[in-house]
């Protein structure tokens, strides 16, 4: 799990590291033209700068008014290469910062590739003369009959090859036309467009001193433009500034590192599920809302039948936590919260805020919600009308006996509602069966997609009858639910687009991997790999086992320092999550989202190691 970094610099040639302005190929192409009686200027010959020259020619054809003969193209390009051979060596001075600029990548480590728009023979003669000036790629390779030109990305690759470079994003192409720009893309490596002495400039050092700078920067602005659009990912006026361009895709590369998160969300998330956002969508057209309903409707199936809904809310997990329970009690009714954990007392501040006649019972952290007291608590009072709790408190790891408190409310007749949050899609929740009234989760946790959207499962009939409840127009969980289901998939105000596109994928992952059987039994073996393997440690839960859920565990930190064993476990490509229990030091460890048992064997070993050097140090 190495960070990636830059291994390979791609130049092209001309207007890039030798010939200020490309000039030494526009001679060549007016002759070229003129020998088969046509006059171009030198604007026509230079737009296609980049690609092969053949292909240079034929895209210079294409421009004027009458059509030409292969044979006709084929007399211009013989024309055009007795111009160039007699004057391409007058045009292969070295470019500024191009000698210090190498010198300086190789000091790193950094090979130095090319590719080019001229011909092997052509290149004949250019190679050899930069080499007398002091510039020599370590490979260099031309397009022919073998090898395509731009934008074809083959140059690149030979480069790659020649290097041994496995992945693309580990080298950088830079040039000076737009053709180089698209070779660098469809290779799939970054992307630099050089400003000054470039084709697409077209300007002599002469002409570029002239130049009034007004005009100047005009006629670079309008460069930059035409490589902006082509895609590049990085512009600069020179040479001088590719360092601190390579820097800066290092420091990118390495926040990209494949890093796996252990906490409890937001989660590793699989490449197809990220590659899914690369799509914009616009919210109103039918095939996004076709997207949405299908959401909806696989999350419903997930756990309940028809008789209940999904809405989707902009926003995290809170989010539809509170508007679940805004919208689905009624203004005087009773709410008992119970509350062993964080996101328990989360709920109080939601009901709180918003003046609701609420009541809570309060247990320890590290023990499940006790039935007992709840059954006392409602024997004593019956004006409590709802039931709220969190099924796993990811404060802890704790699991609450879902089936237990909610059978024990529904035989009072209580409305339950459940914060299933963390346990959504890695538990076995028979919220039909359970009769469960509404239960809030999200994209972020077990089901592996991104964060942004959250959802309430709640029986339509609650749902139909919410119309009022809610204070808060954002979170009216009834006029949401009106759009998705009346309005067929249409949320209410800007939808998340690519992460609802995201999430899309996630499902489709959930269901390929095999469900909930699958999910949670690779969620068990990687619990039952860290319990086992940091217990052979000394470093164990503060849950009991019985208690303990397989998606996120606590860990007695003992006397290890939570900074340096994160910092120590980063370096080797793991996120832990701190503790947040006051009482003693901890930490915690989430083993949801795209991560398996040989990752968790990974983790053990890391931990192993810095445990062993804390001890001999
Ligand atoms: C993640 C989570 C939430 C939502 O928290 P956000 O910070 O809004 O994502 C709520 N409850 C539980 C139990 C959670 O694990």
């Amino acid at each position: 799990m190495m960070a990636k970094s830059i291994k390979a610099v791609i130049f092209d040639w001309a207007g890039t590291t030798v010939d200020y302005g490309c000039f030494a190929p526009i001679k060549g192409f007016v002759d070229g033209f003129k020998s088969i009686g046509f006059d171009i200027t030198n604007e026509m010959a230079r737009k296609p700068m980049g690609i092969s020259k053949i292909e240079h020619i034929r895209a210079i054809a294409a421009m004027l008014s009458e059509p030409i003969t292969e044979k006709q193209i084929l007399r211009a390009y013989d024309a055009f290469e007795n111009t160039l051979f007699a004057s391409i060596e007058r045009h292969c001075d070295i470019k500024d910062y191009v000698l210090q600029t190498t010198e300086a990548l190789r000091a790193r480590g950094i090979k130095i590739g090319s590719t080019t728009g001229y011909t092997p023979a052509m290149m004949e003669r250019v190679i050899a003369k930069a080499a007398e000036q002091g510039y020599s790629p370590d490979f260099s390779i031309a397009p022919d009959k073998r090898i395509k030109g731009r934008p074809y990305p083959y140059m690149i690759w030979n480069n790659l090859m020649h290097f041994g470079i496995a992945d693309a994003r580990e080298s950088v192409k830079i040039g000076d036309t737009t053709a180089d720009i698209c070779e660098g893309k469809n290779a799939d490596c970054w992307t630099v467009g050089i400003i000054m002495g470039s084709s697409e400039l077209g300007l002599t050092r002469n002409e570029v001193a002239a130049l009034p700078v007004a005009e100047l920067s005009g006629r670079k602005a309008a460069v930059r433009a035409a490589y902006y659009k082509a895609g590049a990912d990085y512009i600069v006026d020179d040479m001088n500034e590719v360092l601190g361009v390579i820097d800066d895709i290092n420091r990118r590369l390495s926040l990209n590192a494949s890093r796996k998160l252990l906490t409890p969300g937001p989660l590793t998330t699989r490449y197809a599920v990220k590659h899914a956002m690369l799509t914009d969508h616009c919210t109103w057209d039918d095939e996004y809302k076709a997207v949405t309903t299908s959401v909806v409707n696989d999350i419903t199936h997930i756990c309940a039948g028809d008789d209940y809904a999904t809405v989707l809310l902009q926003g995290s997990g809170s989010y539809a936590v509170e508007a679940m329970i805004n919208c689905l009690c009624i203004e005087n009714e009773r709410i008992l919260f119970l509350v062993n954990g964080e996101y328990g007392k989360r709920m109080l501040t939601m009901a709180g805020n918003s003046h609701r006649d609420y009541e809570y019972l309060s247990f320890d952290m590290i023990q499940p919600i006790d039935i007992e007291m709840l059954n006392n608590k409602l024997k004593a009072d019956s004006a409590i009308s709802t039931v709220v709790f969190v099924h796993c408190e990811t404060t802890t790891g704790v699991l609450n006996p879902l089936k237990e408190i909610t059978r024990l409310a529904k035989s009072y007749g209580k409305k339950v509602l459940v914060d299933a949050m963390s346990s959504f899609a890695a538990y076995d929740i028979d919220i039909q069966g359970l009769d469960i009234d509404a239960l809030a989760a999200s994209s972020n946790k077990c089901l592996e997609g991104l964060p942004g959207l959250s959802f309430v499962i709640a029986k339509k009939k609650l749902l139909d009858g919410s119309r009022s409840n809610s204070l808060s127009h954002s979170l009216d969980l009834y006029d949401q639910y009106q759009g998705l289901y009346a309005g067929g998939g249409k949320f209410r105000f800007t939808s998340p687009t690519n992460v609802l596109l995201a999430l899309r994928q996630a499902i489709n992952e959930y269901k390929k991997e095999g469900g909930l059987p699958a999910r949670r039994m690779r969620y068990m073996e990687n619990h039952k790999i860290l319990v086992e393997g940091l217990g052979k440690l000394g470093i164990r839960p503060i849950v009991a086992s019985e208690h303990q859920s397989y998606i996120i565990t606590t860990f007695d930190l003992g006397s290890l320092d939570f900074h340096a064993l994160y910092e120590a476990l980063k370096s080797k490509g793991f996120i832990i999550y701190p503790g947040k229990l006051t009482s003693m030091p901890t930490f915690r460890l989430g083993n949801i989202g795209d991560v398996y048992p040989s990752d968790m064997a990974e983790l053990v070993k890391a931990v192993e190691e810095y445990v062993c050097l804390s001890q001999a140090g």
